[in-house]
């Protein structure tokens, strides 16, 4: 039987915690804000050691959509959904069921889309029970892989750093390298050859990353090496948390930008210590925004193009980085501080 708690959370519009018996799914979906329009956000499917755990990820990652749709210029909140169960053994269709009749019971206040250890196949099925689903496959009509868009913005992002580093947005004979040539890497890499940039390209599954950097006429490199090879623009795009103190110092890119979510392991003392080092940052959650865009644009407004949107990335890039110029501030939390005006927080709880 499906069990929906509202959960009294500060600074949250709405938070539930679900569990179904007959499933098994133990989940949470929480509702950040939806000021600027209904939250959206994908569902997260990951082995929680506990679902303390799994709930301060939920809020966590849906305040960081509600950022990130606001400075994308999109009519969306935030919004996530976590599931505390292993990807590789607790899938099934009754769960993925149970979770959509959960959405159901929002009445669309949230949004799902797919997010780590959830396919297009897995939101199809959660998609029979509600149809405040976007990014199904697109058999099913939905607006398919993200990760084109995504390094889209990426190199749009790149582009606005070049041009405030370098005075010229060409990336032509620029070193790039990037760590992490899976979807968005992978992507990226293409737009960036074509751009006649020179690639250094890092993999943990070697393989891949020698196959495309023999495609692409780069060089494979070591993963222990990527982040310190001395490069214009270093891009990660794997995991979070490559920029930590270990390797700040050793970093010798005149400019960071990459598409991986939640780039610093400390977010304030990293950010401070990236700029002291006069290395540029483009903060994540601006230049990653073209997957988000995609979804909003094609599943939500049914529209085709998302050139305008894309080109906007470059546009915030702008004026985060003179801002940041001028008030000796790093671009994160110039971001942070804009995003934070726009998702001005409006409690339906009275909090
Ligand atoms: P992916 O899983 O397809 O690719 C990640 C790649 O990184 C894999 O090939 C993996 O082997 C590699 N990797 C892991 N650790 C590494 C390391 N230490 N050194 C080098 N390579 C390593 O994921 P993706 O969809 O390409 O996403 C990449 C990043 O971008 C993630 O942080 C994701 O959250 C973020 N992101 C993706 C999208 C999207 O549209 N896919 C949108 C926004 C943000």
């Amino acid at each position: 039987m499906l069990k929906i708690e509202e959960l009294d959370i500060k600074g949250y519009e709405r938070v539930i915690g679900v569990r179904d018996t007959a499933s098994g799914l133990k989940a949470f979906i929480a509702v950040h804000s939806t000021v600027l329009g209904p939250s959206l956000g994908g569902i997260r499917m990951f082995p929680f050691t506990s679902q303390k755990r799994a709930l301060e990820d939920s809020l966590r990652l849906s305040k960081a959509m509600s950022y990130k749709a606001a400075m994308a210029g999109l009519s969306l909140g935030g919004g996530k959904a976590v599931i505390n169960a292993d990807p590789a053994k607790a899938k099934s269709k009754a769960l993925f069921q149970a979770l959509g009749d959960a959405i159901e019971y929002l009445q669309g206040a949230y949004i799902a889309a797919e997010d780590s250890g959830i396919s297009p196949q897995d939101l199809n099925v959660v998609s029979q029970r509600t149809k405040h689903v976007t990014g199904t496959s697109a058999s099913k009509g939905g607006s398919d892989d993200p990760s084109p868009a995504t390094a889209r913005g990426v190199i749009t992002g790149m582009q606005s750093a070049a041009k405030f580093i370098w005075k010229k947005p060409s990336l032509r004979d620029k070193t790039i390298a990037i760590q992490g040539t899976g979807q968005v890497g992978t992507y990226l890499a293409q737009l960036l050859h074509k751009e006649g940039a020179h690639l250094l390209l890092s993999d943990i599954n070697e393989a891949r990353a020698r196959r495309l950097a023999r495609r692409l006429n780069g060089e494979f490199v070591s993963p222990n090496l990527i982040h310190q090879m001395d490069c214009d623009i270093y891009a990660p795009c794997a995991l979070g948390g490559a920029l930590n103190s270990k390797t700040i110092p050793q970093i010798r890119a005149c400019i960071i930008a990459g598409g991986a979510n939640n780039q610093f392991a400390e977010e304030q003392r990293d950010s401070v210590a990236l700029m002291h080092r006069g290395i540029l940052h483009a903060p994540d959650y601006i230049i990653n925004a073209g997957g988000l865009i995609q979804l909003y644009v094609q599943d939500i407004l049914q529209k085709r193009s998302i050139n305008p949107w894309i080109k906007q990335i470059g546009v915030n890039l702008d004026t985060i980085f003179q801002k940041s110029l001028r008030l000796k501030t790093p671009p994160i939390q110039i971001a942070n501080a804009l995003a934070k005006a726009l998702v001005r927080m409006k409690t339906t709880r009275g909090k």
